[in-house]
């Protein structure tokens, strides 16, 4: 940690910042410049808040040198971690796509979503038994009817699941239904108690981008479940808010390559979601795999028209088979294979 001091400190200010630092097991370096005096805080930072060296007299600012996250980050972990699902790599050169319906509806609909999947060439299907809907009027999802509903279907084809946990009370579950994959939602990417739990077992986790989270605090949530003992950590873009009502989220394209630099973790993208509509889903998909990312989850339903949840995004299994097919040529442009 840095710490500025303000161009008319005192010594007595200098000593008290020594003697704060020194409290919290860190040395000093001081280093008295012709305008400024800075102070260099010499010891692990991580477990320091800014502002407690922030209200000391004569500090100006206080600048961190170390990223807040540690395992998480590529720093630590040059390689890439390829998680293993049921020996399906997620983050090594084999992209994965995830597809599946938004949410689980009746054992029909679920068999021709497996289905579809695996006729598309997809290793692992999608679909939310609980669902985190804006209005309390809306379906809620199936509950744990809805995950032996999935498991029944998912089991025909092989595919493992991805199903999402939105609250503590139904971990047991999950792993009674053998959940493979546990997402956590948009919504509880800051639900630090619900990262805990994942953190304490060894399911992997696709850990969805919060509406508006910056990416050192989508990290820092990833670290929570690291710091777990958990680190089958998947990242998801999904599309951040903004100003712009044409669509429903703006995938930050961006945030690809940053996050391969930042991190080790996979990261795939949701398409469905950052667009909101089934037209824009393969542009996204297209750009998302140029950019880097290690798969993509992708709603599908077997009949769009119909679906009970996010009905205007879903592609036709026809569509994700299509799709499936259009990006192989992108994967080999960049080096991966699907
Ligand atoms: C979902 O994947 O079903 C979902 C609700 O996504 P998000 O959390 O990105 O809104
Ligand atoms: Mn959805």
């Amino acid at each position: 940690m840095i710490i500025i001091m303000h161009p008319q400190v005192t010594d007595a200010e200098i000593n008290g910042v020594k003697d704060k630092l020194k409290s919290l097991g860190l040395e000093s370096n001081i280093s008295r410049g012709v305008e400024r005096t800075i102070i260099g805080a010499i010891g692990d930072e991580r477990k320091i808040h800014k502002e407690s060296l922030q209200a000391l007299a004569g500090v100006e600012d206080v600048i961190r040198v170390v990223k807040p996250y540690k395992i998480v980050a590529r720093e630590w972990h040059k390689a890439d971690t390829v998680i293993n699902i049921k020996g399906i790599p997620v983050g090594g050169k084999t992209i994965q796509i995830i597809g599946g319906p938004c949410s689980v509806e009746t054992q029909a609909q679920m068999d021709l979503a497996a289905q579809g999947v695996e006729q598309a060439g997809c290793r692992l299907i999608r679909g939310g038994a609980f669902k985190p809907r804006t209005s309390p009027y809306s379906f809620q999802g199936k509950g744990v009817e809805g995950l032996k509903i999935f498991r029944q279907a998912a089991d025909k084809y092989n595919l493992p699941i991805v199903t999402e946990l939105m609250d503590v009370r139904h971990l047991d579950a999950f792993l009674e239904h053998g959940v493979d994959v546990i997402q956590i939602g948009t919504r509880n990417m800051q639900n630090f108690d619900l990262l805990k739990e994942v953190g304490k077992i060894h399911t992997p986790v696709i850990l969805k981008r919060g509406l508006c989270a910056t990416l050192s605090e989508w990290l820092m949530s990833a670290e929570y479940i690291a710091a777990g003992g958990n680190h089958n950590i998947i990242l998801c873009e999904r599309g951040v808010r903004s100003f712009e009502k044409a669509y429903r989220n703006m995938l930050d394209v961006t945030a690809i390559p940053v996050l391969k630099k930042e991190t080790h973790l996979p990261v795939i993208v949701d398409p469905s979601h950052a667009g909101g509509k089934a037209w824009l889903v393969p542009t996204l998909s297209k750009a998302a795999i140029a950019a880097g990312a290690d798969g993509l989850l992708v709603e599908m339903h077997p009949q769009p028209c119909d679906a009970w949840c996010d009905a205007d995004q879903a592609l036709t299994p026809d569509e994700l088979k299509d799709l499936v097919g259009d990006l192989r040529g992108i994967a080999q442009a960049v080096g991966r294979i699907i």
